[in-house]
């Protein structure tokens, strides 16, 4: 089986007061078996662009092992975050953006919500949204507008409610069929029910920190899924959401527009 982690961080973080090194998070891929992750800055760091270029370089450095999401807060003049977002597309060939309702202190009416989901659409990229710590712009419900108002933009919760808010999480994910859930500080019986009601095919194995790697991995392990659901799970429907690697699965047709 081959692994994608859908949620990874390189660079430091003043707000949760994190470091995680490039060469950490490799050696941490290469211990527990992670063929690619989808890596982005932290939140509270101070110039994302050097960690974009960085996340760039690496990417560069080990073909296959790591993809980009841009991860900028969505303040001041548009223009500014706007284009550090297409430059990270267009140049730097990433494949994700992310809302960080916490970490960037972004919610549903803050207009640059809406600009950075006009530009996933607008760059045919996946937006990724900081779920469950941080209510209430951390609720998945109040995002359910948004979702429902950009349906050919695929959305992915991360956290899928962090174990407190999984039940909301889950409800936005029947609700409209763009949204993926990814497994992240989620509750491990939230999870189940996830993959019972969505199926495996719109759930994601990620990680957030090297640290929490073998206990993410475990959580989805414990969901006893048989071998093609597992896959799924662990990296295809991954691969293709985000439309990465080059086995035969290509973006799905809400990554595809
Ligand atoms: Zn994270």
């Amino acid at each position: 089986m081959t692994i994608t982690d859908a949620h990874a961080h390189v660079g430091t973080c003043d707000v949760f007061g994190l470091d995680q090194s490039p060469a950490d998070l490799l050696a941490a891929m290469d211990r527990y078996g992670i063929r690619t992750s989808l890596v982005q800055p932290f939140p509270g760091v101070w110039h994302p662009s050097e960690v974009h270029d960085q996340i760039a370089r690496m990417a560069a450095d080990h073909p296959g092992r790591v993809y980009g999401i841009a991860s900028v807060p969505p303040h001041g003049p548009p223009q500014g975050y706007l284009g550090e977002i297409r430059r990270c597309v267009e140049d730097l060939g990433f494949v994700g953006v992310k809302l960080h309702t916490i970490g960037h202190a972004v919610g549903p009416a803050s207009p640059g919500a809406e600009a950075v989901v006009e530009a996933a659409s607008d760059l045919g990229i996946p937006v990724l949204i900081h779920t469950g710590m941080g209510i209430p712009f951390a609720d998945p419900g109040v995002w359910l507008p948004m979702i429902q108002r950009h349906p050919t933009v695929p959305f992915v919760l991360c956290h899928a409610g962090g174990g407190i808010v999984g039940g909301a999480a889950l409800a936005v994910a029947r609700t409209c069929d763009n949204v993926w859930l990814e497994s992240s500080a989620a509750g491990s019986q939230d999870l189940r029910g996830m993959r019972r009601a969505i199926g495996a095919h719109r759930l994601l194995y990620g990680s957030d920190l090297i640290g929490a790697i073998p206990v993410e991995m475990a959580k989805c392990h414990a969901l006893e899924l048989e071998s093609a659901d597992e896959a799924l799970v662990f990296g295809e429907a991954a691969v293709r959401l985000f439309g990465i690697g080059t086995g035969a699965a290509g973006p799905t047709a809400g990554a595809s527009h």
